[in-house]
């Protein structure tokens, strides 16, 4: 298959349509993104890479990050992380507290902002705020194969200044005794890890282990264990779109994670790690574009997970 002229015929069947859906501005900083820009990259399991449109840009990869942070949680604290958080879909938007009073404050999944701000609280029972940081960064520099890797500050400091909701999630889990360390500290690691900037070629190196049964199959290193890998997987399947995720797994059929950045991480197992990015989201906060080319994606490869 001539994955480039996949690539190649996405972007160039989604280009009269850039800029469609809505750029997220509750984030002062990520109103101010060209809404005109897409990029594809596909990263193979045997270390080939297909890219098409804005590849080399990086952007604000958001929730995306969930991903990464809850696969250090995990090799730090083990299946005791599932005490706090829970493994079910939310049907609720990204940010809802709703189920929060239900669930005597545990969180649904770590993919919500409640789970990802739990899972930061179990990162700082290893580390300082800044080191926890720190050893994010590394782990993304490790998985993306990149020194270059950077937080956007501009970023981080624009969600600090207008994220009352994430404060009130993180308060209102406190008082259930689910959040042990200074709320300041865990959502400072949380806008920190939110506003790392990556390219969609970055990313799909980055998330490659997840495709390859836990181990990085260019280094040969192992990242996690392969059942590990698995279900970070399912998570992705079931959780990675807020009450989206029917809906992006009838249309696309694949694990995938986005973020209100615009970008989408999606794992084909077996097969490649894939990035697409679009600033302009759809309602429930999903890249518009980017959504509509994982579909065209699967549609042309036969890659969904349910069958070609
Ligand atoms: N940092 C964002 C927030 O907490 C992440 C949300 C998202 O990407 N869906 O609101």
């Amino acid at each position: 298959m001539d994955l480039q002229a996949v690539v190649d015929d996405i972007a160039s069947a989604l280009s009269e349509r850039r800029g469609e859906g809505k750029v997220a501005d509750y984030i002062p900083q990520l109103a101010k993104v060209d809404p005109k820009q897409f990029a594809i990259t596909i990263t193979t399991v045997d270390g080939q890479v297909f890219s098409a449109g804005d590849a080399e840009t990086p952007f604000s990869i958001q929730s995306i990050s969930k991903v990464f942070m809850l696969t250090l949680a995990l090799g730090q604290a083990g299946e005791t992380v599932w005490k706090r958080v829970g493994r079910e879909p939310s049907g609720t938007a990204f940010n809802s507290i709703v189920q929060l009073e239900q669930e005597h404050g545990i969180p649904r999944n770590p993919f919500i902002n409640a789970g990802a701000i739990v899972i930061c609280d179990i990162v700082l029972g290893s580390y300082k705020p800044k080191e926890a940081i720190g050893e994010y960064v590394r782990f993304m520099r490790y998985l993306a194969d990149d020194d270059m890797l950077t937080i956007d500050r501009a970023v981080a400091m624009s969600e600090t200044a207008t994220g009352s909701r994430n404060t009130a999630l993180a308060n209102f889990m406190r008082s259930f005794g689910n959040l042990h360390h200074d709320v300041a500290h865990v959502l400072g690691v949380y806008f920190h890890q939110c506003a790392l900037a990556m390219t969609t070629r970055q990313l799909s190196r980055a998330g490659l282990f997840l495709a390859a049964q836990g181990a990085d199959p260019i280094s040969g290193y192992s990242v996690v264990s392969a059942s590990r890998a698995r279900r970070i997987n399912a998570l992705m399947l079931t959780c990675g779109h807020y009450d989206g995720s029917g809906d992006f797994a009838f249309h696309v059929g694949l694990p995938g994670k986005s973020g209100v950045g615009g970008g989408i991480l999606a794992v084909a197992p077996g097969k490649a790690s894939i990035a697409v990015w679009s600033p302009g989201l759809n309602k429930v906060g999903n890249s518009a574009l980017g959504t509509l080319a994982l579909e065209m994606l699967t549609n042309q490869t036969g890659w969904s997970v349910f069958g070609a």
